[in-house]
Order: C-alpha cells, then sequence, then structure tokens
C-alpha cells in the first residue's frame, strides 16, 4: 500500500504511538488506497470500540445523571439557520496564499509556529504582522492579500438550483432550533438539558495535526437550559472542595478548590465550575492523567462578544496543550438570535412563587372621536392606543404606525387604573455549554496510556487503558492451538460474549506473544485454557498491568470478570494465585 500513516504534521514522523494505532486497528488514514487526504480519519475497529465506549461513559455522566436528554437532528442544515446563528457572516479563518507556490496556510497557525506570536483573527492584524516582519512562505514566496475563510461545507439541497445547505459546524444548533419542542418536554420547567452526539464538519484550512484538526468529526454537545438568575446545580456542594489546575485568563495557574475559585470571582458562577468539575471528573475516568489536564479560561479577545465566561479543558500531548472540551456559558444569545430569524416565540413562562399584584394602566380609545378625526386610519390608531403601555406627557402619547409617528391628544382616549395579579414572567433562558471534541479525546486517551516497561528482561508495549474503556475486554487464549484447548477457547469465548463482554480468541502463536499483542492494544485480562483445565475446570486470568495471574473456577469466571472490568480491584483479590 503506498500511503500507511496517518497525515501528519513534523515532517511525517511516524510516532510510535501513530505507528502501532495504525498497525493494530486502531485509526486508519481516510481514502487511503487514493492517496489519502488531510483531515478525515478512518475508526478501525479497535478505535471504534474505544470511541463508542466513551460516548458510553459521557452518556453516563452528562445525560442519565442530569435531567436531560438526548435528540438526533440532520447533519446538514438548511441555510436560516445558519445566518440566524451568526456562522454564515463570521465562522470564518483568516488564510494566506502564496503568490509563487500556491500553498493556503492559516493565518494565526502559521505566524504562532514562525514567529511565535499570538494572532488576532482579523485581516488587518494578519496584513500589518505579514509586512512588519517581511513574512514570506516557506518556499520564500510573497503571500498574497490576505482573505476570510467561511469553515462551513456549503452544498445544495434538491435538483436545479436547489436550496442553499451548510453540513453542520456543531452539533448545537439543532437543538437551538428545537427549544419550543424541547421546553414543551419538559413542561416548562428550568433548569433542563439536551444533548447530542454526532459529526460536525469544518473546512479546516490545512488541518496537519492527525486527528487533532479533522474536517469531519464527532462531537458529543450538552445545551443545559437555566433561569438566568438561576446559575447553580444542586449538586455542585459534592464538588466545592474539588482540585485541577486552573490557568485564568491573565495566565495565572491556580491550584485552589472549586469553590474558592467561585468566590474569588475566577469562575464566573457555581454552574460553570460544576461542569468543569464533572467534565474533570468524566476525563479522568476516560483514562487522561491528572498531571496532563487542566482548565484554562478563555482570554477577553478570545471569547466571543456575547458568552459571559469560557473554559477549555485541555490535554498534554505530543502536540502540546490541546483543547478537547470548551465549556461556555452562552447568555441568551441563541434562542434570541432564533426568536429574531424566525420570528417564533422561544421565550418561556416562569411562574413566580407568589403571584404578584401591580397597577395597570388600561388606555381605552374613545372611537366617537378618533373615527372622524382620523378616517381610514382610525382602526390602526385605535388599537396602538390600546397597546400603549408608557406615559402621558404634555397631555399626550406618541404613537408609531408603520414608521410613522402620531402625536395623540388625551381627549382621544380614556385611562383606567386598575390592579393587575401577575403570575410570572416570559424569559429567554441562557444556555451553558460544555462542548466536547471526541477525536482528541480519544487520542490523548491513547497517548496518556501508551507505556513501554521491561518483562521477563523484555521490552513491552502496553496501553494502559481504563479496564472499562476497552475495546477488547478479554481475549481467550488456548495454551495449544489444537483440540481440546482450541474448543473449550471457543466454548468459553461464545459463552462471554452472549454475557456482553467484548471478546475475542486468538491461537496464533506462542502464548507469550500473544499477551503481548493483548498488552499492545489495552486488552486488561487474558484467560488462558490449559492442561489442568481439564482436570479441574479452572482456567487462569491474567492481568495486563501487572502480569500476574490467578486460578479460577469457569463457573465463577463471568462474576469475576464482570466485578473486575467495572472497578480497578485488584486481580489477586479474586482467586488462587498462579505461578
Ligand atoms: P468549538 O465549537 O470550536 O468550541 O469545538 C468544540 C470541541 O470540538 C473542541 O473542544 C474540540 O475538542 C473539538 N473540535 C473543534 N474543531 C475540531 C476539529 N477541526 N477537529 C477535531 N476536533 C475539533
Amino acid at each position: 500500500m503506498r500511503v500507511k500513516n496517518l497525515i501528519i504534521e513534523r515532517g511525517n514522523i511516524m510516532t510510535d504511538i501513530t505507528e502501532m494505532l495504525v498497525r493494530r486497528g486502531y485509526l486508519w488514514q481516510s481514502f487511503e488506497i487514493y492517496g489519502g487526504m488531510a483531515g478525515f480519519v478512518d475508526y478501525g475497529p479497535l478505535g471504534n470500540g474505544l470511541r463508542r465506549n466513551l460516548e458510553k461513559l459521557w452518556r453516563e455522566f452528562f445525560v442519565i445523571s442530569e435531567r436531560a436528554v438526548e435528540i438526533d437532528t440532520p447533519t446538514i442544515g438548511i441555510e436560516e439557520i445558519f445566518i440566524a446563528s451568526g456562522h454564515v457572516s463570521s465562522f470564518t479563518d483568516v488564510a494566506i496564499e502564496c503568490e509563487k507556490c500556491g500553498k493556503i496556510f492559516r493565518a494565526d497557525h502559521y505566524i504562532k509556529e514562525k514567529l511565535g506570536i499570538e494572532t488576532e483573527e482579523t485581516i488587518e492584524f494578519v496584513n500589518e504582522v505579514l509586512s512588519a516582519y517581511d513574512l514570506r512562505c516557506e518556499c520564500g514566496g510573497k503571500f498574497k492579500e490576505p482573505e476570510n475563510f467561511n469553515l462551513m461545507f456549503s452544498t445544495k439541497i434538491g435538483p436545479g438550483k436547489g436550496k442553499n445547505g451548510y453540513l453542520r459546524p456543531e452539533t448545537a444548533q439543532g437543538i437551538f432550533i428545537d427549544f419550543k419542542r424541547l421546553a414543551d418536554y419538559f413542561r416548562e420547567k428550568l433548569p433542563f438539558g439536551v444533548c447530542q452526539i454526532g459529526r460536525a464538519y469544518r473546512n479546516e484550512i490545512s488541518p496537519r495535526q492527525g486527528v487533532i484538526r479533522l474536517r469531519e468529526f464527532n462531537q458529543a454537545e450538552l445545551e443545559y437550559f437555566v433561569h438566568p438568575g438561576e446559575k447553580r446545580h444542586p449538586e455542585f456542594e459534592k464538588y466545592r472542595d474539588f482540585t485541577i489546575t486552573l490557568v485564568d485568563k491573565m495566565d495565572g495557574e491556580h491550584n485552589i478548590t472549586l469553590g474558592e475559585a467561585v468566590e474569588k470571582g475566577i469562575i464566573a458562577h457555581e454552574l460553570l465550575a460544576y461542569f468543569i468539575a464533572r467534565t474533570a471528573e468524566f476525563l479522568l475516568k476516560a483514562g487522561l492523567k491528572k498531571d496532563k489536564l487542566r482548565f484554562r479560561q478563555h482570554k477577553d479577545d478570545e471569547r466571543a462578544h456575547y458568552a459571559v465566561d469560557c473554559w477549555d479543558a485541555e490535554a498534554y500531548t505530543s502536540y502540546g496543550w490541546i483543547e478537547v472540551v470548551g465549556i461556555a456559558d452562552r447568555g441568551d444569545y441563541d434562542l434570541t438570535r432564533h426568536n429574531q430569524y424566525s420570528k417564533e416565540d422561544l421565550s418561556i413562562f416562569i411562574p413566580y412563587e407568589e403571584p404578584v399584584k401591580v397597577k395597570a394602566k388600561k388606555f381605552i380609545p374613545k372611537m366617537n372621536l378618533i373615527g372622524p378625526k382620523f378616517r381610514e386610519k382610525s382602526k390602526a390608531i385605535a388599537e396602538a392606543i390600546e397597546a400603549y403601555n408608557g406615559e402621558v406627557s404634555d397631555g399626550k402619547i406618541i404613537l408609531e404606525i408603520e414608521g410613522e409617528k402620531y402625536e395623540i391628544e388625551d381627549t382621544f382616549f380614556e385611562i383606567e387604573e386598575k390592579e393587575e395579579v401577575v403570575y410570572g414572567e416570559r424569559v429567554i433562558p441562557h444556555v451553558i455549554e460544555p462542548s466536547f471534541g471526541l477525536d482528541r479525546i480519544t487520542y490523548s486517551i491513547l497517548e496518556h496510556s501508551f507505556d513501554t516497561d521491561i518483562v521477563d528482561g523484555e521490552e513491552r508495549r502496553v496501553l494502559r487503558l481504563k479496564r472499562w474503556m476497552s475495546p477488547v475486554q478479554v481475549a481467550v487464549l488456548p495454551l495449544l492451538s489444537r483440540d481440546p484447548f482450541v474448543s473449550k477457547a471457543d466454548e468459553i469465548t461464545l459463552k462471554l460474549k452472549k454475557a456482553g463482554f467484548f471478546t475475542e480468541k486468538d491461537d496464533s502463536g506462542s502464548i507469550g506473544r500473544r499477551y503481548r499483542r493483548y498488552d499492545e492494544i489495552g486488552t486488561p485480562f487474558c484467560v488462558t485454557i490449559d492442561h489442568q483445565t481439564f482436570e479441574d475446570s479452572t482456567v487462569t486470568i491474567r492481568d495486563r498491568d501487572s502480569t500476574r495471574q490467578i486460578r479460577v473456577k469457569e463457573g465463577e469466571l463471568e462474576r469475576v470478570l464482570r466485578e473486575l472490568l467495572e472497578s480497578e480491584r485488584d486481580l489477586m483479590e479474586f482467586g488462587v494465585p498462579f505461578k
């Protein structure tokens, strides 16, 4: 095959990890037999299994244990959605193209790589830097005028001229535009969360970082809708003393509790702190290392203008610190925009605890005077008087009807003062959005788990995945590749598969080689059928990390494996040490 590795930067050096991931079936370059294309990746059998386990864990954390639901909406969206959301006008990166060789780069990345300068993403700023430093292309050529490049893939829906559409650049919009239905589903009671797990598409300018920057990628997003004045979570108390590295917007590093971070105003409110804690807990349970995980606050010029506060979970990898999750308080921006553009009322009615009495003025038009004076306009004037809720000044009120102003003297209406009982108010909820990049998390788990050690005097590669994350949980190995060992292995494999374990049988090569094979892909337990199996109906279970083994009764195997796979308990607690 012509192309074997993932298209990655750093001179296509195939690091140990990417070599293993490709060879063993975790990740493959998409369209490989046609030369591949940067920004796309195939999940092989193991990578797909790992990502599915990650999704399952995510659901446990962010759907099942919250007042939340999951929905599924199309990956293509009509143009109206993305005009309202602001993606059509401003989901852009600045691109620079070389006059000589025609290569195109994302300006901020190129400038950071060549000059170490963090760049504002504006054409003016990029222009200034290009001329101040006489920055050229790698081939020596000059750059053309920088241009804004929209990252959405556009498409046509239907035949002929069709209707403009876009592949969704995030899953979130599908949730916002279903808000009315969702609010109804939750009986208009806040807070509630809605999530979506699925593909998102961004036509990245020059994706050169393997699975870190993809053109088609997997997101898991939760939109948590709250009353604007109640940015709290009932479970926050559990996390008040939780600690994780926080890097604030001035680059100050804090190792304080989340409770303190909220009290000191470093994190805007308890609800964001709660999601930071849950995200950290989730990432650690998925297998990231605590010393390679931090939460970094967006700087003022990095944060979207409508966002109140925003924190990225970052994992340390061979690409440096990479953003794996973004957690933002987006205020009422999204719902307000869709409210405005769709003309559908996306507010919800929030009843007060106690009804409130208010004094209300009612304007009553005097039709007998309005008719003769305003003639064909009299109906519109009368309606505007009824709808008026302002003050009367100098004996007049001012009405605006179809862009025209009318001064109406108080002889044309009466005012009735009365007391009204108000039961609640209509509000547009605010949304807190934890948005997870599943590909980046999957890759970071693989890097953080990849290890080597020495076993029996030989170097061993071992993927120390968390037991519940492993795509192959159990390998069943007959000691010898003949009967009765093989048929017994087949029988046990089938039993374990039926019990729901991801199980493989392997009878090729020496037992030592087979152990190494499963260590390398991260299988936590190997079950071996040996001579003794046929004497006393026992098998051995070998632990990937310690390489120690126990003997257990065949009838106990399922229970023992289940307890081991759901916990981090020591294998030696479960049976008689072997060897
Ligand atoms: P954003 O909407 O840009 O905050 O993205 C949300 C999450 O999606 C990020 O934290 C990343 O983990 C992930 N992500 C964004 N862009 C890409 C990409 N081009 N390739 C892979 N993952 C991405």
